[in-house]
């Protein structure tokens, strides 16, 4: 195993990352050269940007480079996606194009890889330089998803990671359309572990995340990996009957010895006014669900090629022609060939 040769695919999805393309290009270019047994690719997904990108990266010249063009913007997930789809590697590392990923990390995870390790994902140390409230969201969205689903999934990891050939294979198999990446990773299951890492700020350009987009992601981890929420209407409903038979004696018994007159409109509101949130509450958690059933019913393609410009690696293997779209192939279960 020791001098046995490899291949290894980098995937990049690109979406606006012009100022940072050069500088990427050189530090994965000095990593990969570095590594004497591996033949490798890049392959730069072009996720629709709107500047230069797709120019500096055609420029790069390498027939080690490969591209994808998308025909529009699908968001990180669904490139990320299409690279996995067109990567050949033995290994295939997913990395951000801000830098925020460090490329010089890479031969740690492929070490890892070939101790045996299927997913090598690449988990922050500290999350400096985020707001209190980044860190709290955070953490209170993994405790939730862990409490809620039976998918464990590691928490402070981006997509940064290295997958082996049957975790790329497993990945293939899963053509959902709302892609929740994280969670698909840990999925597939298999040998997973951690490489600690500083994650460093973005170099240049700047994120697209907002906290709304967050809250939406965060949606698409739930919905993705759990239907616990589906389940709650009913227990509230439960509890809420229970509650208002114990007050029906109550009033009963009460309106009996007593003979209390008749009160309590402001009661009578909140209550009124707190089913009928809970009630809407309730219709929207099965909104959320109708929607992403709606969008998977579909059954539209994942993403659609622009154009496809192969590296020397890609070239020996058949691939699909441009505007084409890909396919997922048969997953191949095999345990060995992996390292
Ligand atoms: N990205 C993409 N499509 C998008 C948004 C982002 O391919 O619609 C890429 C982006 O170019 C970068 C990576 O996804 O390589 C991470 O994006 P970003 O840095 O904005 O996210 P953050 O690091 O803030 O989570
Ligand atoms: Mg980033």
């Amino acid at each position: 195993m020791e001098d046995q040769t490899f291949t290894l695919t980098v995937v990049v999805p690109v979406y606006n990352e012009a100022e940072v393309l050069p500088t990427l290009q050189h530090r994965l270019i000095t990593v990969l050269d570095g590594l004497l047994k591996a033949a490798w690719e890049i392959i730069y997904v072009n996720d629709g940007s709107t500047d230069n990108s797709l120019e500096i990266i055609s420029n790069f010249n390498d027939p080690r480079v490969a591209i994808i063009d998308l025909s529009r913007n699908f968001g990180k997930e669904i490139a990320m996606s299409a690279g996995l789809d067109h990567a050949h590697g033995d290994a295939v590392v997913v990395i951000d194009a801000d830098l925020q990923d460090p490329p010089e990390l890479i031969p740690e995870l492929i070490q890892k890889w070939q101790d045996g390790y299927d997913v090598v994902f690449a988990q922050r140390i500290a999350r400096d330089g985020e707001t209190w409230l980044k860190k709290t969201t955070a953490r209170l969205f993994y405790r939730a998803i862990h409490t809620l689903s039976r998918v464990k999934i590691p928490e402070n990891t981006g997509d940064f990671r290295l997958l082996s050939r049957r975790a790329v294979e497993a990945l293939r198999l899963l053509r959902e359309r709302h892609r929740f990446m994280k969670g698909l990773f840990a999925w597939v299951g298999f040998t997973q572990v951690a490489v600690p890492y500083q994650r460093e700020p973005r170099f240049a350009g700047k994120s697209k995340w907002s906290y709304w987009r967050l809250w939406n992601f965060a949606l698409e981890g739930f919905t993705s990996f759990s239907i616990a929420p589906l389940k709650l209407a009913t227990y509230v409903g439960l509890l809420t009957a229970f509650g208002a038979f114990i007050g029906a004696i109550l009033v009963f018994y009460k309106t009996l010895i007593f003979g209390d007159p008749v009160r309590g409109y402001p009661s009578l509101m909140v209550v009124i006014l707190f089913l009928g949130g809970v009630q809407l509450m309730a219709l929207g958690m099965i909104g959320e669900y109708l929607g992403r059933l709606f969008n998977e019913a579909k059954q539209r393609p994942l993403y659609l090629i622009n154009r496809l410009t192969p590296s020397i690696l890609q070239g020996k293997a058949e691939e699909p022609g441009p505007g084409t779209l890909a396919k997922p192939r048969n997953a191949a279960f095999s345990n060995n060939g992996d390292n």
